[in-house]
């Protein structure tokens, strides 16, 4: 095994830290940070304003090491996604949506997740572990390489969604580490507009999020009351929506966006009534918000159905003549399983969970 220190587990303060117990300036650490992120190196001897003791040292004592490649895929809508191996047997996804004025990089948090929501496919995989710093970031990296530069020589990933496998709020230590790098301009430079943490409500650490690191913030809403919240939700029989709710607003107060996107999958018969849709309105009431409408994604052995899309544009339109934002995710990359909650990667379970389905209501037939 070996030893070395991987440099991609650091943010700016951490690498200045770890180059100090090296007896070097903070600068030295600030100029390998730029190589590193900006300029996507990852061979010390090409850092070349770089001491040449340095980097040889570095060489000895350091490494930049991102999880392996297992496939690559590439959607007929252009989607890609990526099968990143993490090691004894568990692998990630990363997925790259371009669209025609940005390019959005979905990024994993976790081997699995233990949330365990009833219509999500990560959840019935289980969870082995969080990810490193350096394999949050990772993907990043190397996504900005395999996709390199567009014609002007800009980056191509514009955009950044916490949204692939796993619960980035259960992780936040290493999430902020990955975060701060994605905003600092010696490293990736995006806005914190353009940088998106979803979750499915964990408060305290939502309270965490905006007093470290205040970026776009997406809640997995997907019920309008506690009732239904607490069976597709789990997480919500700890975190119940009033709290829920007085959380997002405590976070807009430090928020880069001044709405709270929330996320709303739709499932036929389940929580897709007009009744719904009237819930919301009351919810939006209470905290200033956007609805994303994402039609249920399937995955095998799931009890759901999509909802037909003219009850999609139903629901959607009552929110609407509410005055509300509301609108319908699009559908991409589903056939390579890249959709929103297709993402399975590999997981070596450590919950034991049983393959149980959690939602007890009866889909409409
Ligand atoms: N754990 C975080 C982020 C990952 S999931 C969270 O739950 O917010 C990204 C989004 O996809 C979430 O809103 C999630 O609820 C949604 N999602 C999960 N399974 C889905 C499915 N089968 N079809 C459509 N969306 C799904
Ligand atoms: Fe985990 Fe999010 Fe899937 Fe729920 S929807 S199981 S929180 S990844």
């Amino acid at each position: 095994m070996t030893k070395q220190v991987n440099l991609l587990d650091f943010d700016v303060d951490g690498l200045v830290d770890w180059f100090a117990e090296q007896g070097e300036k903070p600068f030295r650490a600030r100029q390998v940070l730029r190589w590193l992120h900006r300029f996507g190196v990852s061979d010390f001897e090409q850092m070349t304003d770089v001491a040449k003791s340095l980097r040889a040292r570095l060489g000895e004592v350091a490494c930049v090491r991102t999880p392996e490649v297992a496939r690559d895929s590439v959607s007929a809508d252009g989607t890609r996604k990526w099968l990143l191996d993490v090691g004894q047997g568990n692998a990630v996804e990363t997925v790259f949506i371009p669209e025609t004025n940005r390019g959005t990089l979905c990024v994993s948090s976790q081997a699995g997740c233990a949330l365990d929501c009833a219509f999500c496919s990560t959840g019935k995989q289980g969870f082995n572990r969080n990810l490193s710093a350096a394999e949050i970031i990772g993907q990043l990296w190397l996504a900005n390489r395999l996709l390199g530069a567009t014609a002007d020589g800009e980056r191509v990933i514009s955009n950044v969604v916490m949204m692939g496998m796993g619960e980035p709020l259960a992780n936040l230590d290493n999430v902020l580490v990955a975060l701060r790098l994605m905003l600092d301009d010696h490293a990736y430079g995006l806005s914190r507009r353009r940088v998106t943490v979803s979750t499915s409500g964990i408060v305290p650490a939502m309270d965490r999020l905006r007093d470290a690191c205040p970026v776009a913030l997406a809640v997995s809403l997907h019920a309008p009351n506690d009732a239904l919240r607490d069976q597709l939700v789990p997480i919500n029989q700890k975190y119940p929506l009033k709290e829920l709710l007085a959380a997002c607003n405590r976070y807009l107060v430090a928020a880069p966006r001044d709405f709270v996107t929330f996320e709303y999958v739709m499932l036929d018969g389940v929580n897709d009534l007009d009744t719904h849709a009237h819930e919301l309105v009351a919810i939006a009431r209470e905290v200033p918000c956007k609805y994303n409408l994402i039609p249920f994604n399937p995955f095998p052995n799931s009890p759901f159905r999509r909802s037909p899309s003219e009850r999609i544009r139903r629901f959607a339109g009552i929110l609407q003549d509410a005055g509300i934002v509301a609108t319908t995710r699009k559908t991409r990359g589903d056939d390579v399983d890249a959709a929103c909650g297709q993402l399975a990667g590999q997981v070596k379970d450590k919950t034991r969970r049983t393959q149980t389905l959690h939602f007890t209501g009866t889909p409409r037939s």
